[in-house]
């Protein structure tokens, strides 16, 4: 009994948050490609890259995208 209750509660958690991680990973996408830092994107001269973070896909500009 213990251990099904154990069990059952940290999935919810992980659940709740991968939704909410989803949402945040559609509106990045949706949005002109810009760096995550420093908001240069193509239009400035700056090359971007998109990146896997514990925040979802980003995407950052040649300086940030090696410090982050
Ligand atoms: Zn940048």
């Amino acid at each position: 009994m213990n251990q099904l209750l154990e069990t059952k509660i940290p999935s919810r958690i992980y659940q709740d948050f991968v939704f909410l991680k989803t949402k945040i990973v559609v509106n990045t996408l949706a949005n002109e490609s810009r760096c995550y830092v420093c908001s240069k994107g193509l239009e400035d001269g700056f090359s971007v890259t998109a990146k896997n973070t514990i925040f979802g896909t980003l995407l950052f500009c040649d300086k940030h995208y090696s410090t982050n």
